[in-house]
């Protein structure tokens, strides 16, 4: 199992952040999609899960294929920390339940990204929505540069 720092406001956020961050560069290649990586961690530093968009399926998102490796019963969710290079999203054509939505069938208290999603394919409120229900939300813009460069062939 890996592990690292225990979640924290600081360089623990930007361990696991730079972590998302690398797993977005295993992305398929896609032209329609943003490239994302996503880590689910436990309060001890215990990678709980942790996926990339398009793993699986050429319509998985990052955190949904983190979220599907985490035990949905396991009670160290309570006290975990979703990482995401990208802003959740609150809306998708090609699935029923968008990430944030997906998080919130968790007890996941706390969401780190690095990037608010721009309004490229679909204006993405997942931080709001996470937020207007209790779900702490950090942003690290001083991350996003790594996110908008395995992105840059969608932002023309
Ligand atoms: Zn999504």
């Amino acid at each position: 199992m890996t592990t690292g720092p225990a979640p924290a406001p600081g360089d623990a956020d930007a361990h696991w952040l730079r972590r998302a961050i690398d797993l977005s560069h295993r992305c398929p290649p896609s032209t329609t999609a943003f490239s994302v990586g996503a880590v689910v961690v436990a309060a001890d530093g215990t990678v709980l899960g942790e996926g990339h968009s398009r793993r699986d399926d050429p319509h998985d998102h990052a955190e949904e294929v983190a979220l599907r490796e985490v035990d949905p019963d396991d009670l160290r969710l309570v006290g975990a920390t979703l990482y995401s290079s990208l802003e959740p999203c609150s809306s998708r054509a090609s699935r029923p339940r968008s990430c944030s939505a997906l998080i919130l069938t968790t007890p996941i208290p706390r969401v780190v990204l690095a990037w608010r999603e721009p309004a490229v394919f679909v204006d993405c409120d997942g931080a709001e929505r996470l937020r207007s229900v209790g779900r702490t939300v950090v942003e690290r813009p001083d991350l996003a540069d790594g996110v908008r460069e395995v992105n840059a062939h969608l932002l023309g």
